[in-house]
Formats: structure tokens, sequence, C-alpha cells
């Protein structure tokens, strides 16, 4: 698995079948993680109905290629607003994850798709299976935020 920034060897076997998510070691729940890095795309909330709406306007610290934050440990410095997914606030957070997260699939009691690395053995499978954010994103500083619904996501 040298292509995945995410170590996920000596882990428990399909332990995300078995374990619930607060039971996860800290390496399990990073691994749960696909890469794809749409969590990292700005979203737009209705005030009124609640309902979440996905951009193709990514954060600024999104990498349009790996799909990974550029920043990671000091991403707080950059974008205060950015939430560290924990299992202590997946329940409040879930709703506004896209709905193929693995973290929400797995909260929500839901299989895995077999394009996650850690079904189909390689991170390459979720750039083929055209779900991550590899190359369609814009950066955040090319966009206004009155601009943002102009480039709404209808399914992610
Ligand atoms: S949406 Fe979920 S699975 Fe995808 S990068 Fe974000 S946390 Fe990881
Ligand atoms: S700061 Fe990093 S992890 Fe947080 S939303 Fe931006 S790119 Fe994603």
């Amino acid at each position: 698995m040298s292509d995945d920034p995410i170590k996920r060897d000596g882990l428990r076997d399909r332990f995300w079948e078995k374990v619930p998510l607060k039971n996860l070691a800290p390496k399990e729940w990073e691994a749960l993680c696909d890469g794809c890095g749409k969590c990292c795309l700005n979203k737009l909330e209705d005030p009124d109905t609640g309902e979440v709406a996905f951009t193709r306007v990514a954060c600024r610290l999104l990498d349009n290629e790996t799909c990974r934050c550029g920043q990671y440990d000091i991403r707080l410095q950059f974008v205060p607003e950015c939430v560290h997914l924990t299992p202590q606030n997946i329940s409040k957070v879930a709703y506004w994850m896209p709905s193929t997260c693995a973290y929400r699939l797995v909260y929500e009691g839901k299989p895995l798709y077999d394009w996650h690395p850690l079904i189909s053995g390689t991170a390459q499978t979720v750039h083929d299976a055209g779900q991550s954010v590899r190359g369609w994103t814009v950066p955040e500083f090319e966009v206004p935020e009155e601009e943002w619904e102009d480039h709404i996501i209808e399914d992610l």
C-alpha cells in the first residue's frame, strides 16, 4: 500500500464491522478515512431547513491533486473553523459529512464501499471510482463567498 499516505497495516480484521467507533484504536480511527477530500469542500447550510449543500470551492489548504490537507498539523492556525472529527463529536457532525464518508457510513450502520482502501487494499481505487475531489475543485481564494452557490454540487 505504498501509494496510501494513511497507514492501514496491523489493524484488526474488518474492525469497522465489529468494534464500536468509540472503542477503535487511534490507528484504526485514522485508517477509516478514505482520503477522498470531500469534507474539505466548503458547504452552504440553509438556516431554515438545516439542509447542507457542498460546493466545489475547496478550503485554502486542500491540495487538489493529493486530496490532502497541505498543513494538517498546523491547520488550525490558518483555518480555525476546521473540524477535528472524533468518536465524541461524530453524532453532531455526521449529518453534514458527505454521504460516502466512511465515518458517516459506519456511524449510520452502513457498509463501506468496495472502493474504500480498507476493502480494496489501495488508495487509488478512491480516485478511480470518481469518489475523490482530485482535479475538480476550485480554491476558495478564487471565488468570493457570495458566489459559492454557483458552485453547488448536487450529489456528493
Ligand atoms: S469525507 Fe470522510 S472519508 Fe473522506 S476525507 Fe473526509 S473524513 Fe475522510
Ligand atoms: S484545514 Fe485542512 S483538514 Fe481542515 S478543511 Fe482545510 S484542507 Fe481540510
